[in-house]
């Protein structure tokens, strides 16, 4: 096993990072490339988990706009996450990483449900474990999905893989100028400051169990490699 600077991460995907420019939907070519960068770091012997989002198939808070009932539009919202999972679970043993996905609403026909013993087991064999479902309760989100396995699981660290975003900025850099990118944060000052980084539970959850955080951008190739080894690239935040 290599020197890593972190052994075992959650990797957090947006739905947004598989869609590509097109911005919704799945596209192939995206995930190729996604599965490939995850390869790499698996190569490493690092233990892998990854939390799928699904904001490129559905929200919950689309369909409240649109009249729907919120904890409804919620679990198709958690239904999405999983074809995304299975995107991605598809591509990655394609190119010969072993990998499990954990629901966490049951549907055994196509994935394991989420047991916390097992997925840490199947880490341990080096299999990479896809968190698909989100929590499984409506009101959350797959950012607060990813800080409640991390601690589960003992992660190291979450690596939040943003697109087109190489951190976190005081504005928003596309649209002001005066933006400026921090190198460290703390998870108080991204509550403080209303930084647009993940929800205020998502924040306050991984700052309550002292989880860091890397945000960093997906799309600049060996990114996640390149975290996993300690550059000192994207935005850190911790304690
Ligand atoms: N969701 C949920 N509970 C969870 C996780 C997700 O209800 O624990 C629903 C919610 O409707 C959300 C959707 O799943 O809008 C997709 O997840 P998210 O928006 O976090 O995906 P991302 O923005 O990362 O693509």
């Amino acid at each position: 096993m290599s020197n890593t600077k972190y052994k075992r991460i959650v990797l957090k995907v947006s739905g947004e990072a598989l869609a590509g420019d097109q911005g919704f939907g799945i596209n192939p070519e995206v995930v190729k490339v996604v599965a490939n960068e995850i390869k790499s770091v698996h190569e490493l012997g690092v233990q892998i988990a990854i939390v799928c989002g699904g904001g490129n198939i559905w929200r919950g808070v689309t369909g409240e706009q649109m009249g729907m009932e919120r904890a409804q539009a919620d679990y198709m919202g958690m239904m999405a996450t999983v074809m995304n999972a299975l995107a991605l679970q598809d591509n990655l043993e394609s190119i010969g990483v072993p990998t499990r996905v954990q629901t966490s609403i049951e549907m055994r026909q196509i994935a394991e449900p989420y047991i916390r013993r097992k997925a840490v087991r199947h880490l341990e064999k080096g299999r990479v474990v896809i968190f698909a479902g989100g929590t499984g309760n409506p009101y959350f989100s797959t950012d607060t999905t990813a800080a409640l396995r991390a601690a589960e699981i003992d992660a190291d660290v979450i690596l939040m893989a943003k697109n087109n975003v190489d951190g976190v900025y005081s504005a928003d850099p596309n649209t002001d100028e005066t933006a400026v990118k921090f190198e460290t944060l703390t998870h108080l000052d991204i509550i403080n400051k209303g930084l647009q980084v993940m929800d205020s539970t998502a924040s306050t959850l991984s700052m309550d169990n002292d989880i860091p955080l890397v945000v960093f951008n997906l799309n600049e190739p060996n990114n996640i490699k390149k975290v996993v080894e300690g550059a000192n690239i994207g935005t850190t935040i911790e304690g």
